[in-house]
């Protein structure tokens, strides 16, 4: 994993480096390192604060002028800041089984994301249910069902069409009968309107909790949709309380800038990353580990 990510995102790490390691930094190499910041996504303000820093700590002119390397790891582990819990909550209380909604728009890599978490989750000893709540795309639910046949964890479905909330209580419901410890609902992501998409969460989110806690609320995001994705974030978290980003597709875009500028705009952690199509290619997210792939 460690590696493909370090494929897609390693130029702009290493194109950072090379820039802070040239004997002097002029006001020319300043203004590449803010482009190149500002290519790979981060956003603007997180960049000037960012360059400001490393301007401060790395001046040449200076006698105890650091060294870049330690330096750029240094300020792009705050950037990405390390502080924040990115530990999934995946287990209710009172022997309650815990429920991950998975949202997100259409293509974002939800279903994907679902079977993902469930493999991870199964290989650590953990009782999972699927509950397909995508029930407008029937290609979602058959795949869906792909996955728990591959993970070996049952999938709660209904025919196509039914109400997305019924078929997230059944699996619930389920969960609770039979003594799950989690239950990972996947949803619908028809991004219609603002309302409709308010309604009809809020409608799952309060069938589930009639029976047991949601205790993760997962926003899946395409990385290489840039600002649109930041757009679609926000619209997401003002419907659900998100409690956690999932970035898919950071394997196929250079643009891993995109952790800082979607946790600053959510003000939740990135706890997963999606890596490629395959099973075992989600991880969980973490600041140094993400830092050290880019800088190689
Ligand atoms: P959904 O509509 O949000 O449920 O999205 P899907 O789970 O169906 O995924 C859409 C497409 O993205 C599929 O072809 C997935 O294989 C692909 N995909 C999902 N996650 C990743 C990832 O992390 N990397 C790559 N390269 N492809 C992904």
């Amino acid at each position: 994993l460690r590696e493909r990510l370090a494929g897609a995102q390693g130029g702009f790490g290493r194109g950072l480096l090379a820039l802070l390691s040239r004997d002097r930094l002029d006001e020319d190499t300043w203004e590449s390192i803010e482009d190149l910041l500002l290519t790979a996504d981060i956003g603007v303000a997180p960049t000037q604060q960012v360059v400001d820093n490393l301007r401060t700590r790395l001046r040449v002119d200076g006698a105890e002028a650091g060294d870049p390397r330690a330096v750029l790891r240094d300020e792009l582990i705050k950037l990405v800041d390390p502080t924040m819990d990115r530990r999934l909550q995946v287990t209710g209380a009172d022997g309650k089984p815990g429920v991950v909604l998975v949202v997100g728009v259409n293509g974002a890599g939800k279903t994907t994301t679902v079977g993902k978490i469930a493999r991870i989750l199964v290989a650590e000893d953990h009782s999972v249910t699927l509950g397909a709540a995508d029930t407008f795309r029937a290609a979602a639910v058959e795949q869906l069902a792909t996955w728990g046949e591959r993970v070996g964890v049952e999938v709660i479905r209904g025919p196509e069409g039914t109400d997305p909330a019924s078929v997230a209580f059944e699996a619930v419901k389920h969960g609770v009968e039979t003594s799950i410890d989690t239950v990972i609902v996947d949803t619908a992501g028809r991004l219609q309107n603002k309302q409709g998409l308010m309604d009809e969460l809020g409608k799952v989110k309060r069938v589930i909790e009639k029976q047991a806690p949601v205790t993760e609320v997962l926003l899946v995001l395409d990385a290489t949709t840039g600002q649109n994705g930041l757009i679609q974030a926000r619209v997401f978290s003002e419907v659900v309380d998100v409690t956690g980003i999932v970035l898919t597709k950071l394997d196929g875009s250079a643009k891993g800038g995109i952790v800082v500028a979607v946790q600053r705009e959510l003000g939740v952690p990135v706890k997963l990353v999606g890596l490629g199509e395959g099973p075992d290619d989600l991880a969980p997210f973490d600041a140094g580990a993400f830092v050290d792939a880019l800088l190689g």
